[in-house]
């Protein structure tokens, strides 16, 4: 029975970092040591889409298809420990992790002049069969936590009206052309913000590999006549 006891208590309120099996702080769930190890975004990457490049600022795709968002920054690269502390976040149901999280992405965010005017942050939805099994939006505790940081308005805009068939194995193309359509702006909304949307908005996800999800949204939210969309990840795949 003791054992029980314990390992749920350790579960809850584990002893040990869930990445390296350091010790950690109080009810941290990852160690200070892991989250000092997140690379930070180094390699050259487009300025549009973060995509890594060898040359120049713009990678061909960017050239040739210019995307709906004006750019979408990142914290650090997808690999160890941040692609293990994004598992567990998203993943594991470690909620808690938000506000950590949403730190890194507040201190990407005060690292940028250009971004300063922006007075709303959204985030990427889920459809609600989705948000039912997870029983959060990672990218919405993400958003919200970063905004209260950066005392910016955030506001749920959008709506996922379809279900997007996985991603993984698909094709660059056809990627994009399967997020389209998936996503709606709620109107009433946008109205009701008036001239807070007037220099733009931030859009928060958690991670983005070809940045198909970003784009379709960006997509939307500029239809409805948001004159600039910048994206903000802790992740971008390598
Ligand atoms: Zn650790
Ligand atoms: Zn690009």
């Amino acid at each position: 029975m003791h054992k029980i006891l314990n390992d749920f208590i350790n579960f809850i309120f584990p002893l040990n970092c869930a990445i390296c099996g350091g010790r950690v702080k109080g009810k941290d769930i990852i160690c200070n040591k892991c989250f000092g190890k997140i690379h930070f975004v180094g390699k050259k990457r487009c300025k549009i889409c973060g995509t890594t490049i060898k040359s120049g600022n713009i990678c061909k795709g960017c050239r040739k298809d210019l995307p709906f968002f004006d750019f979408v920054i990142g914290c650090g690269n997808y690999v160890p420990p941040l692609s293990g502390i994004l598992r567990l976040y998203k993943y594991y149901n470690r909620p808690s992790l938000s506000g950590r999280l949403a730190r890194l992405l507040y201190s990407l965010y005060s690292s940028r002049g250009d971004l300063k005017k922006i007075k709303v942050v959204t985030w990427v939805p889920m459809r609600a069969v989705e948000l039912r099994e997870r029983g959060y939006n990672q990218s919405r505790l993400l958003a919200e936590q970063f905004a209260s940081y950066a005392s910016l308005k955030s506001v749920s805009l959008l709506k996922k009206v379809r279900n997007i068939p996985s991603q993984t194995k698909l094709s660059y193309k056809k990627r994009l052309y399967n997020v389209v359509g998936a996503y709606k702006v709620d109107e009433k909304t946008i109205r009701d913000l008036n001239d807070d949307l007037n220099e733009g908005i931030i859009l928060v996800d958690d991670v983005i590999t070809t940045a198909s999800t970003m784009n379709e949204c960006a997509k939307v939210l500029k239809k409805i006549g948001i004159s600039k969309v910048f994206g903000m990840v802790l992740a971008i795949s390598p």
